[in-house]
């Protein structure tokens, strides 16, 4: 089969550019390794996404936003940053106040599945789930994905949209630079007694950094950063271990703190 352009990875970046391919007319295949039920309906994978105004500008465009997004995000209307013990906080505040917000929290999954409600609907876009890509070569005509079921595709453009650690930049012998701290950051979400008020915090405490970041009513979205040596410790803490440390480490700005969900690496 021939495309104008193969997308390969069915995440928010590969079905963004789907959706914007299908309005400029061009045929597209997206192909994507796991199964059509996984990404229908993606699990809750800690990950609390900060949105910009222009990611929710670009949401827009591909209506999205609007059409059911905007109900499942949080307003975040200041963020405050610690540097180690000091008692200074640098403070962001909205960049115009006609804005109602300096950004949006809202969870991976709901990303990734309000994107999947429009792209379902994409005249122009073959989705193809459950499949991995044994092959990719390019030449100055065309670029030529091999599926592992034998089905071969051709395109002028092949797009790895498959994230950070892309197999198929390798496949092809796109070379990436990478810096490796040796970090891991642990994230759940936490309720706690007084109100966030819409506020993200970033504790730059050294050797470990604590973020809160708001979500509903009294709930909040922690990721700590931290040495990858130290990162079991922490996972292996009881949950009242946990909830008292991270209360501890924010110096109890939120009142009393308790985990409410899973721990993910
Ligand atoms: C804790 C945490 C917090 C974050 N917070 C923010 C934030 O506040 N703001 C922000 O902008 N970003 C944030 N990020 C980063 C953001 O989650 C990622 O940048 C984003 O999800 C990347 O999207 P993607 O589509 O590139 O990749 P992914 O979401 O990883 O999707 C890649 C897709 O490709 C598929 N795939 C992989 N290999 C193949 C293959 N060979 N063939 C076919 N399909 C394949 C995968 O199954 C997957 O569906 C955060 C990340 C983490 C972990």
């Amino acid at each position: 089969m021939n495309y104008d352009v193969i997308i390969i990875g069915a995440g928010p970046a590969g079905q963004s550019l789907a959706c914007r391919l299908n309005d400029a007319g061009l045929k597209v295949a997206l192909l994507e390794k796991q199964p059509e039920t996984a990404i229908a309906a993606p699990q809750y994978d800690g990950r609390e996404i900060a949105l910009t105004h222009l990611s929710v500008k670009i949401l827009n465009k591909l209506d999205v936003w609007k059409n059911g997004m905007q109900q499942h995000a949080t307003e975040m209307l200041g963020a405050r940053v610690i540097d180690g013990t000091s008692d200074h906080t640098l403070a962001f505040e909205r960049p115009d106040q006609q804005l109602d917000a300096l950004g949006y929290m809202f969870a991976n999954q709901w990303i990734r599945q309000h994107l999947f409600e429009r792209t379902k609907t994409l005249t122009n876009v073959e989705l193809i789930c459950g499949q991995s890509v044994s092959d990719v070569r390019t030449n100055k005509e065309q670029g030529v994905v091999c599926l592992e079921d034998g089905r071969i595709l051709t395109a002028s453009l092949v797009i790895a949209a498959d994230s950070r650690f892309s197999q198929i930049r390798r496949m092809m012998g796109i070379s990436a630079e990478m810096n490796d701290f040796a970090r891991v950051a642990i994230v759940c979400r936490m309720k706690h007694e007084k109100p966030h008020q819409q506020l993200a915090w970033e504790c730059f405490h050294y050797g470990r950094t604590l973020a809160i970041l708001p979500l509903s009513d009294n709930e909040c979205s922690a990721v700590i950063t931290l040495p990858a040596d130290q990162a079991a410790a922490v996972q292996e803490m009881s949950e009242t271990e946990f909830s008292a440390d991270v209360q501890r480490r924010f110096g109890s700005r939120l009142g009393n703190m308790e985990l409410i969900s899973e721990r993910y690496a």
